[in-house]
């Protein structure tokens, strides 16, 4: 899977770093995506589905 953030939209709440801190990091005003996870990383799906704003995109 590949996993972006859209920054525009992103408002850093910090939970996608909270639930997958080996993926996501907040810099400044938004999260970057650090490392792109492996196939099937269900952290990374329900840091996702946790975001408030809809930022994080997945594509298999
Ligand atoms: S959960 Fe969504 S809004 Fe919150 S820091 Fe992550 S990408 Fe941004």
């Amino acid at each position: 899977m590949t996993v972006t953030v859209d920054a525009s939209r992103c408002i850093a709440c910090g939970m996608c770093a909270y639930a997958a801190p080996e993926i996501f990091r907040v810099v400044g005003q938004a999260s970057t995506v650090i490392a792109q996870p492996g196939d099937r990383n269900r952290r990374v799906r329900d840091a996702a589905n946790g975001c408030p704003v809809n930022a994080i995109h997945i594509k298999r």
